[in-house]
């Protein structure tokens, strides 16, 4: 039976919502840590009764996203660790993310998580220009960063990666380049980096449709992208996936074990699972969800079982955001003819026998996947009909 090697935890508190967030977050000037932990015991027994996902006894990763796990009380880490059972976490390569944001990290936490086990911080940052920050409904100031990674630092933690957001609205004129300096002189080895979207239900997108906020153009996005990451390759961070960037041997191992589509389950409301070939996703609300785990019932919301059709589209578009790739020999002469037209546009390049997407090609990732899908299901049918 194949084993879970690699678990995400969702801790859904935020003091307050950011103005174009739709993340599964729940406001409040305080986390419920006590119900959070009591709530990811009733999933996990509701689990272990279900005999589906059967965790690894040694795991390869732990991600606390959110949300802002630093709003959890300090000893939520070692509560988890004992939850999840401390056996579980003892491989000495184990990586175990926690996220946090600047203002509600401090040395106590830090020091707490490093007791627990956790090993690598990822900071929400995503701009030190103090007029973005209050547009978009931070609460750190542009120094905090600076703080939060020292304290990280004489905590003992040694891999931090911060957010940083483009494709910011024009109007608030946000100087990108003088961010990726100050992102470099935090000494960092990893960087992740998202456009800004605009999602519906949220403040922004609201704004956007009476005509209140403007929006960056295509053209602008497109020129921020390529610029970030021509900038960040420059200073050695290699982009090995579409949104993120690493000196080497500091690449997210987690993230890394989604792209390549080993399983993974996902503990919290809102939380994804993926064991082939079926994919579920939790209640996304946290007190709909919470009330189901104290129940020991599973606070699932649905879930599919992949077709084959799906899952090798899946694998596609997992394989051509990394830089990794995809195998050219794995696919049928025609469509290697395709390739070579990505290569001539420079939307792609071969490396080690793999067609990988370049930046450029990675801007257009979804529309170059469909393309390859539309391409695939012709020559397989040509294929059968030989
Ligand atoms: S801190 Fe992050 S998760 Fe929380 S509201 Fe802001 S963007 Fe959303």
């Amino acid at each position: 039976m194949e084993t879970i090697g690699s678990v995400y935890v969702h801790a859904p508190f935020c003091s307050r919502r950011c103005y174009y967030c739709d993340f599964a977050v729940e406001v409040g000037s305080s986390s419920d840590s006590d119900l959070w932990i009591q709530a990811i015991i009733g999933e996990l027994k509701a689990l272990y009764e279900e005999g589906m996902f059967t965790l690894s006894p040694s795991l390869e990763t732990l991600y606390v996203g959110g949300g802002t796990p630093s709003l959890l009380h300090e000893n939520s880490m070692a509560q988890l660790a004992s939850v999840i059972g401390n056996k579980r976490l003892e491989k000495n390569d184990l990586e175990w993310t926690c996220e946090a944001n600047p203002e509600s990290f401090d040395l106590e936490k830090a020091s707490s998580w490093i007791q627990a086990g956790v090993n690598r911080v990822s900071l929400g940052v995503q701009t030190f220009q103090e007029s973005v920050l209050r547009w978009m409904g931070r609460l750190h100031g542009a120094e905090m960063p600076y703080e939060a990674v020292a304290i990280a630092r004489k905590a003992g933690f040694s891999n931090l990666s911060v957010d940083i957001i483009f494709g910011l609205p024009p109007s608030l004129k946000r100087n990108l380049r003088k961010d990726l300096e100050a992102v470099l002189s935090l000494g960092v080895d990893h960087v992740s980096l998202y456009g800004l979207t605009v999602e519906s239900g949220t403040p922004l997108a609201r704004a956007v449709s009476k005509g209140q906020q403007d929006v960056i153009s295509g053209t602008q996005y497109r020129e921020e992208y390529l610029f970030a990451v021509e900038w960040l390759e420059s200073q050695g961070y290699e982009g090995y996936e579409v949104s993120n960037f690493a000196k080497p041997g500091k690449q997210s191992r987690h993230n890394s074990n989604y792209w390549s589509g080993k399983p993974y389950l996902g503990l919290g409301n809102g939380a994804h699972s993926y064991l082939h070939p079926v994919r579920r996703w939790n209640i996304r609300d946290w007190d709909s969800y919470y009330a189901k785990a104290l129940e020991t019932c599973l606070p699932i919301e649905n879930q599919e079982e992949l077709s084959r059709e799906e899952h090798k589209l899946e694998s596609f578009w997992l394989g051509l955001r990394t830089n990794t790739g995809l195998k050219i020999d794995d696919f049928l002469p025609s469509i290697k003819k395709r390739f070579d037209s990505w290569i001539a546009r420079d939307l792609a390049v071969e490396r080690e026998g793999n067609i990988c997407l370049t930046s450029k090609g990675w801007l257009i990732m979804d529309q170059l996947t469909v393309e390859l899908m539309e391409h695939f299901s012709c020559s397989e049918s040509e294929n059968e009909n030989l």
